[in-house]
């Protein structure tokens, strides 16, 4: 395995440290009603760590043994700089770049936690489960509020998102984000994923595709 670095869209090495990965949980109105959660009134947050990243255009790799692995295709932002209790404007300004990031699920698992009342991490944390795409440039991106991106999987389309549909914006989440969580040089947002969340078995064909910028084909083990 390749040791993970943030890559722009002509596959170079972007001069950012690889920190901590802040997740948004039910940002998306359909994939909350699809598995029965309530809508939050301020985003759900949860952290994956450094060590959960890994290159999309990899093979993915998925735990065995321990139930179900869904897929959560989400629209990552790579923070350039510190961002502490932010305005929208300093969040703007913070955006390297937007790419997309596999929120990879042990949905099994994350619903014992839940009935236990206990943390995700188990379930959402582990190492690989935050396999990332190259990263688009902030100024090569036409809007944060009209970005189109899927997922398809043996070639049928599985997840079909737009980040207009979120609940709470991009600039609005770094907002947030940044009251509780310091945002760092290197750090990664995952804004939520749309409907459509599903176990991925081994030899999965996967084409992940950021509309007008990439189109990545792997697959899974
Ligand atoms: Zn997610």
């Amino acid at each position: 395995m390749f040791e993970y670095k943030h890559i722009d869209s002509d596959g170079k090495n972007i001069d950012l440290p690889v920190g901590k990965v802040v997740c948004v949980g039910r940002n998306y109105l359909q994939h909350i009603k699809e598995l029965d959660n309530e809508v939050p009134s301020e985003p759900l947050l949860f952290n994956k760590p450094s060590s959960a990243l890994s290159v999309l255009n990899n093979p993915i790799v998925i735990p065995k043994n321990l139930g179900s692995c869904h897929n959560e295709l989400e629209v990552a932002v790579l923070i350039k700089t510190r961002l502490c209790q932010s305005s929208i404007k300093e969040a703007e300004a913070a955006i390297w770049g937007v790419g997309l990031g596999l929120d990879l699920t042990l949905r099994d698992v994350q619903n014992a936690l839940k009935k236990q009342g206990h943390p995700w991490e188990r379930s959402k944390a582990f190492d690989r489960s935050c396999p990332m795409s190259q990263f688009v440039a902030k100024e090569k991106m036409k809007s944060l509020s009209n970005i189109d991106f899927s997922l398809s999987v043996n070639n049928e389309i599985r997840q079909q998102g737009n980040s207009q549909e979120m609940l709470f914006p991009i600039l609005k989440l770094l907002v947030n984000i940044s009251n509780t969580f310091t945002l760092l040089p290197g750090d990664i947002v995952m804004t939520g994923t749309p409907k459509g969340v599903a176990a991925l078995v081994v030899d999965d064909q996967i084409i992940i595709e950021l509309n007008e910028h990439f189109l990545i084909r792997t697959y899974v083990v």
